[in-house]
This record gives C-alpha cells, sequence and structure tokens, in this order.
C-alpha cells in the first residue's frame, strides 16, 4: 500500500500555504519536482561535514567527498542496471548530456547527408542540438510524426529507418503529451537498421523503472530535479563501447591524465567527460534521491502515479470545454496538458494560482508537438508520488470555477 501520508510528512514544502494562504495544490513535477527532507539532509551533510573537492586531495575530508560522490555514481549504476560505473557521466542535466552526445558522438560519426531521425513531440533539448549539427554539418532530421490520440506513427518510423539513419533520438515520455512510445519494439528495430538510439530519460527515469541493459538504449539522459533530487545534476549513460571512442566534449581539469604545453592526453572513463569541478553535493543529494525512490519501489511509485493519472483524466473530462492532448488511457505518463474552449492557459494557470494550485502553463519548451495540434499552447498538470487524489478534486473543481468565471 502506497502511504501517500507518509510521504507528504517528507516534502514540508507540501504543506506550506500557496497563493490566498490556501493549502499548496503542486502539479508541476514535469517542470521539477519537491525534494524530500532525506535529500536536502544529504546535500546539506555534504556541505556541513565532508565539503571538499573530489579526486584531487590526500587530505581525509577530501577522499571522503570522493567517496561519497562515487558512491552516488554507483547507486545511479545500480538504479539503471547499468554494467560498469564507467557508463555513468555526470552532466549538469539532461540538455547538458544531449548537447555531449551531439557534439562529441555526433561530431565524431556524423557527415554530411547522414540523418537523425527525431519524433514531432520531442523537448526542445532534444531537438535544436541536433538542428544546429544539421546545420553545420549538412546533416538531414527526419521526424517521426505524432498522430491525433498522441502515439507516433510507427509506418513512419519504418519507413524512415529504411533510408538507414545513423541516430533515433527519442523522449522515452513526452513532457506535454504523456505518451510512452513503445522503445522495447523501437530500440531493436533501429539497431537493425543500423543506428543507435538516445532516449531523452527526463520524464521516463523518475517515473518508470528503466533497466538500461533490458531497454539496450545506446544513450539515455535523464535530470535529477525531476527526480527528487537538487537542480544542476544529470546524468548521461552511455555503453561503454561508444563512449571509449567518443572525444572529450569539455577540455579543463579531471578529463585529462597528462598536459603538456601543446597537447593532453585523456583520462579514462567516466572521468574523459567531466571537465572541472561538478556539482558534487548535488550528486550526492542524487543518490540520496534514488535510496528514497528505492526504498519506496519504483513499480509502486509507477502503479500509483498511473491510477492518480487515469483518474485525473476521467474527472478533467467532465470539465465542460476541456480538450485534453494525448493518449486518454493505458501505458502512458503523468503529464496531462489541455486546453479549455475560449479560455487562454496562461488565465486558466492564473486562476487556479490563486485556488493555491500550480500548474503550468504555455509550450513546455515542445513548440513542434503544439504546432502540430494547431495550439499555440496549453496547460498541464504533472503528477508524481506525493500527489494524492485530493489534489486531482481541487485541480477539477478549481477548473469549474475558471469556466463559471469565463461564462
Ligand atoms: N527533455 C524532456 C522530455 C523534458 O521534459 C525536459 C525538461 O522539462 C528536458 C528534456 C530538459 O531538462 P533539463 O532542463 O533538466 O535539462
Amino acid at each position: 500500500m502506497f502511504n501517500t501520508q507518509k510521504i507528504l510528512n517528507d516534502f514540508p514544502i507540501l504543506t506550506r500555504p500557496g497563493a490566498n494562504g490556501l493549502p499548496l495544490c503542486y502539479l508541476d513535477s514535469g517542470a521539477t519536482s519537491q525534494r524530500p527532507n532525506q535529500v536536502v539532509a544529504a546535500a546539506a551533510r555534504f556541505y556541513t561535514e565532508i565539503n571538499a573537492n573530489v579526486h584531487r586531495g590526500v587530505y581525509r575530508i577530501s577522499e571522503e567527498a570522493t567517496e561519497a560522490y562515487e558512491s552516488a555514481r554507483e547507486k545511479i549504476r545500480a538504479f539503471l542496471n547499468a554494467g560498469s560505473t564507467r557508463e555513468i557521466i555526470f552532466t549538469s542535466g539532461t540538455t547538458e548530456a544531449i548537447n555531449l552526445v551531439a557534439r562529441s558522438w555526433g561530431a565524431k560519426n556524423l557527415n554530411s547527408g547522414d540523418r537523425v531521425v527525431v519524433t514531432e513531440f520531442e523537448h526542445h533539448s532534444n531537438l535544436v542540438p541536433w538542428q544546429m549539427l544539421a546545420a553545420e554539418k549538412e546533416i538531414v532530421l527526419d521526424v517521426i510524426p505524432v498522430l491525433d490520440d498522441g502515439t507516433l506513427d510507427l509506418d513512419v518510423y519504418r519507413e524512415l529507418l529504411k533510408l538507414g539513419p545513423k541516430l533515433i533520438a527519442v523522449s522515452g515520455m513526452s513532457n506535454v503529451l504523456g505518451t510512452i512510445p513503445p522503445l522495447e519494439s523501437m530500440i531493436p528495430a533501429a539497431h537493425e537498421a543500423g543506428a543507435l538510439v538516445l532516449v531523452d530519460g527526463a520524464q521516463l527515469v523518475p517515473h518508470l523503472k528503466t533497466d538500461v541493459r533490458v531497454l539496450d538504449a545506446d544513450f539515455l539522459v535523464f535530470s535529477g530535479h525531476k527526480m527528487l533530487a537538487p537542480t544542476g545534476i544529470g546524468v548521461l549513460y552511455g555503453k561503454e563501447t561508444l563512449l571509449k571512442e567518443m572525444p572529450p566534449f569539455f577540455g579543463g581539469g579531471d578529463m585529462i591524465r597528462k598536459v603538456f604545453l601543446r597537447s593532453f592526453t585523456v583520462a579514462d572513463l567516466p572521468y574523459k567527460f567531466e571537465a572541472g569541478t561538478k556539482p558534487i553535493a548535488q550528486a550526492v543529494g542524487l543518490g540520496a534521491a534514488i535510496d528514497y525512490l528505492n526504498l519506496l519501489g519504483m513499480d509502486q511509485v509507477a502503479a500509483h502515479e498511473h491510477e492518480l493519472t487515469l483518474r485525473a483524466i476521467e474527472s478533467l473530462q467532465a470539465v465542460p470545454g476541456l480538450t485534453i492532448y494525448g493518449p486518454l488511457g493505458g501505458n502512458r505518463g503523468s503529464a496531462v496538458s489541455f486546453t479549455i474552449e475560449g479560455i487562454h492557459p496562461h488565465d486558466i494557470a492564473s486562476l487556479l494560482d490563486r485556488e493555491g494550485i500550480c500548474v503550468r502553463a504555455g509550450h513546455h519548451c515542445a513548440m513542434p508537438i503544439h504546432d502540430r495540434f494547431r495550439i499555440p499552447a496549453t496547460t498541464r498538470a504533472s503528477f508524481y508520488l506525493y500527489n494524492t487524489e485530493a489534489d486531482i478534486e481541487r485541480l477539477c473543481s478549481g477548473l469549474k470555477k475558471v469556466v463559471s468565471i469565463f461564462a
């Protein structure tokens, strides 16, 4: 049994008042999650008891800092079931991780005329880096269209694979539609066609158990701040054989073995890709977030969210004039985006805020999918493990109030 009351006790921010002194109803975890006491304490403990730079000192607390940092890496490895910590690269987040792959793997392996496949619902982070590279190297960017129900047009995907793309860059869960693409069939098909696959796991890893060996993704990227951890820390998982052959992305301290005045040699994995001082306390916080998720159990987290999401979709459909974009049932994520006829999404979000309800309005850094549905913006409610049915009731009654104001 998922004990949300016990969970809520770990998130003091969720018991503070929102606007107008009303209880806070936080429905924007798709943008960033809240952090439990355990994560805040782990980061604070790092600063108050262990703080020192890593890998460089021979003194006691530097060794302890290195141990804390590397033990976070090991927790991430185990969480993803990766084969080795050499495959776990700390980045500042999803965006940096995708740019790293584009600028390192892409720069080395993509040439004029090569094809990269993305989807119509990608976040700008998994679109713009490829567009930039495409402009520089005359790479062709192919797009898997999205069908009216928010799923991918897999017939087109199969046709695109016949053109021999080098890479498929696909989100594991759409941050707008909540769509979960069938990676279990898309990845083997890509491999059969000779393409590598990068999975943008920003919305996937926080919500669904993700086993990189089962998935067989070549690259998987995600951000700590969407999964209970501090901001400024994220992960690039890459298969060791690929990472080994990739040139470094940033140059500087820690990523080198030896430096001469006019040349350098590169450090081993994973440090080859970790130039400069990394966000150490944040990495330790990510380790604590993983401990927290493991204690709850990712299967239980997913089941709780799924039940909540389906309940939300059912209740939202009773709001007059409301349209949901994305799958209305089945295996889908907990981001639910919608419009209400005649009311601007920003007005909806502002009026909900007066009720203490936090939702996001806009294009959610995914303009093309809004263009696809011929809408400039949506309002998005996104749920996480600390949300309850009471939150959904408040959202729906808040929306009915909004509708009555505009009526
Ligand atoms: N990809 C997806 C699907 C996202 O939802 C987000 C953030 O909303 C990102 C990428 C970018 O993540 P970050 O801003 O943490 O780099």
